[in-house]
């Protein structure tokens, strides 16, 4: 533990007092116990280095607990978010706020994905090759080329009516595998080498998980690396981390990089190789064996993920499988020999040619046994994915952060200068391509440093936080995947005085969630507490099949009410739901309801009056068939520990965790939670679940809620009054 009084801690706790900057620039800035403590030990970290896991509950102010010792520490740092809203939000308003309130001369840099940015020469490319599927197409393609002339950053988020799913993407945006990197001839005004010069000038640098993971498993080694040297590393939102970790982190081979792979040997032979191959009836053969894969699995619903069986996707005859991989393998041989003839007169080729060869080596890990610790399926959509992903992180990010400690450990003996960590030097590789020399950054330190200037030497420190990161005191739900055991682990309470702001009711007399009936008399329930409130309520299911079936039940039973909209999951983008839930009714009086799944039981943020109830269907257990779930349960089975109480019991926590936090916002905020699973009051696991809610005031039925309920809203419309 490092020194209280260190200029670091003294400086965070004056930030943090009640006459300092915070509440200068803020009359309605308090000083909260808990979002100090966490601050303070995010301070000993960033001091003594290692890793530090915070859980921080809602309402404690985690974001500003993390930057204020941060920004302090004048250390280079890394600031990961779940997500790209996330990502902007952090960026757009509170590092700028706070710099600005701590009168830092820190610079700042938005880091995302090549994804995000315009690519000048695939934007050229596009408009020779005039390969569009519509018109529609053609006219969006003249609104970007009259953007790209004023566009500084070339981020496409700036261009407002591009949907994220526009055939335009991919046209005018890079991949590892098609970027030219310093070959390029828009090299020197590339968008992305941009964005990467910005990141490597600044103090600090916001990106996000998938980022992170993209540059830690190498994916981007073609180009210059995406982020720069570090000291400090935050994941915020950290409890998404496994799983974005483990979609990058694994191996994929789709029916759709056929098409894909057909379509571009079309363009490039048109403009670079014209008679110099079999260009037309490869790329017929290649689209022809895109279909031929997908056909494979015609009899599948769509949307269905299939494990693996021996040696082929479930359902799928053995011998049919090996003989398409064969074919495949075949075909992709036949193209590497035409492409290996023209290989050398152009970037464009080789890069071209890397894919092949991907793709090929693809083939050969999908035809080989699977290794221990990962787990092999079919996701079966509109074209079909082959993945073979580790069922966890904790090989790869775990080992990084314990190097950490061990460097820290070890630095203080003679040797400390010679200790380095492998695992760094794969995370950000010196790259004699980088436009962005690691020299530059070893000697540029920080412009707002209270402790000593970055050095090649000292260890780097790792936060991890967010609201849910397990339902046990020991956070294993998290740290385990992440293999973050070695961690120092904070939780810090809600400050949120739930017994008072929020109400508990599990129904006693409902049915079992695997009784027909159950959705209907959760319908019936909710439409009694939406009718009470005019609205007001989410509604989260934990199937799609519950969330049509109440969603429809709700509709009709609230068709009397003109002035309660039920918006279903679906209507609109998660963030566009959000708001309308957020805003104004278009009634007098009136209100929304959300029937909603998955992704809604997390970051759906509707502080004050809009949201008023929560309504949980059932306890959120992992579905047993997914083939993810299946290979951790069958895991954790050969350990000799049980799959319910090690990982579906711990997922439930976690999930009911975050399904019940959406309903009390802020201080202010007074709801009701239901929980219509029976379970959780009348099992011994369901007990253990119950441990994990917020402390909430427990109702014994129905009426008594209701009840509850009518007095809510008088007192709410008395105030308002
Ligand atoms: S370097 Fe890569 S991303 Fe940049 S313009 Fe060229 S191809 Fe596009």
């Amino acid at each position: 533990m490092s020194d209280p009084l260190s200029p670091l801690h003294q400086a965070v706790q004056g930030v943090f007092s009640p006459d300092g900057p915070l509440a200068k620039v803020d009359p309605h800035f308090s000083a909260r116990q808990g979002q100090t403590e966490m601050a303070m030990a995010v301070a000993d970290t960033l001091e003594s280095g290692g890793a530090l896991v915070v859980e921080a509950g809602t309402g404690v102010g985690k974001t500003f607990a993390y930057l204020v010792p941060a920004l302090l520490s004048g250390e280079r740092v890394v600031i990961s978010t779940a997500t790209k809203t996330l990502q902007d939000q952090l960026f757009a308003r509170d590092l700028p706020a706070l710099i600005a309130a701590l009168k830092l001369p820190t610079k700042m840099a938005l880091l995302k994905g090549r994804a995000n940015y315009l690519c000048l020469y695939r934007l050229g490319l596009a408009r020779e090759e005039g390969l569009f599927p519509d018109r529609y197409v053609v006219h969006l393609l003249s609104k970007v080329e009259r953007w790209a002339k004023a566009t500084d950053k070339g981020d496409l988020s700036e261009l407002e009516g591009l949907d994220e799913r526009s055939a335009l993407i991919p046209m005018i945006t890079s991949t590892k595998e098609n970027c030219l990197g310093s070959e390029c001839p828009q090299f020197k005004s590339c968008h992305v080498a941009l964005a990467r010069r910005e990141a490597m000038a600044a103090d600090v640098v916001v990106i996000n998980h998938h980022l992170f993971f993209a540059d830690l498993s190498m994916k981007e080694s073609g180009m210059a690396e995406l982020l720069p040297n570090t000291k400090v590393v935050i994941f915020d939102e950290a409890h998404q981390l496994n799983e974005t970790g483990v979609n990058f982190l694994g191996e994929q081979l789709s029916s759709s990089q056929f098409i894909e792979l057909a379509r571009d040997l079309l363009a490039l032979g048109a403009a670079s190789a014209k008679g110099m191959g079999p260009w037309q009836a490869l790329a017929a053969q290649l689209e022809g064996m895109g279909k031929t894969f997908r056909g494979l699995f015609a009899k599948n619903d769509r949307s269905q993920k299939l494990s693996w069986v021996g040696l082929a996707p479930q359902g799928l005859d053995e011998v049919l499988w090996q003989s398409t991989m064969s074919a495949m393998s075949a075909l992709l041989q036949e193209l590497q020999a035409a492409v290996e003839l023209v290989e050398q007169t152009g970037p464009d080729w080789e890069r071209y040619m890397e894919r092949v060869q991907d793709m090929q080596a693809r083939i050969v890990l999908f035809e080989s046994t699977l290794e221990p610790g990962c787990v092999r399926f079919a996701d079966v959509g509109g074209s079909v994915r082959l993945i073979q992903a580790p069922l966890d992180i904790a090989n790869t990010l775990g080992p990084k952060t314990l190097s950490t400690a061990l460097a820290l450990n070890e630095a203080t003996g003679p040797d400390a200068r010679t200790i380095s960590s492998p695992q760094s030097v794969e995370a950000w590789p010196d790259d004699a391509s980088n436009p962005f020399d690691d020299a530059q950054i070893a000697s540029k330190g920080s412009s707002a440093s209270l402790s000593k200037p970055a050095s090649s030497e000292s260890p780097k420190a790792w936060i991890f936080t967010s609201a849910t990161l397990g339902a046990e005191p020991s956070l294993s739900w998290f740290t385990q995947p992440c293999g973050l055991t070695h961690a120092r682990v904070l939780q810090v309470k809600s400050p949120f005085n739930y017994a008072k702001q929020a109400v508990l009711l599990v129904p006693k007399h409902m049915v079992l969630p695997s009784d027909a009936k159950h959705s209907e008399q959760v319908s019936e329930l909710s439409a009694k507490v939406i009718k009470i409130l005019g609205g007001k309520t989410l509604v989260l299911t934990t199937t799609l099949r519950a969330l049509k079936d109440i969603a429809q039940r709700l509709k009709d039973l609230l068709k009397e009410h003109p002035q309660i909209e039920v918006l279903v999951q679906g209507e609109g983008s998660k963030i566009e739901l959000m708001q309308r839930f957020r805003g104004p009714a278009d009634h007098e009086e009136g209100g929304f309801v959300l029937v909603a799944s998955a992704s809604f039981w997390e970051g759906f943020d509707v502080p004050g009056d809009a949201l008023q109830a929560v309504i949980i269907d059932k306890l959120p257990f992992p579905p047993p068939n997914d083939p993810m779930v299946e290979a951790r349960s069958k895991r954790l089975e050969s350990e000799g520990k049980s799959a319910f109480n090690s990982y579906f019991l711990a997922e439930a926590g976690v999930s009911l965790k975050q399904g019940a936090g959406r309903l009390i916002r802020r201080e202010s905020d007074k709801g009701v939670l239901v929980v219509c699973d029976t379970r959780l009051s009348t099992t011994g696991y369901g007990k253990r679940l119950m441990a994990a809610l917020p402390p909430m005031a427990r109702v014994s039925d129905e009426e008594a809620l209701l009840e509850g309920l009518k007095r809510l809203t008088k007192s709410a419309t008395k105030n308002a009054a």
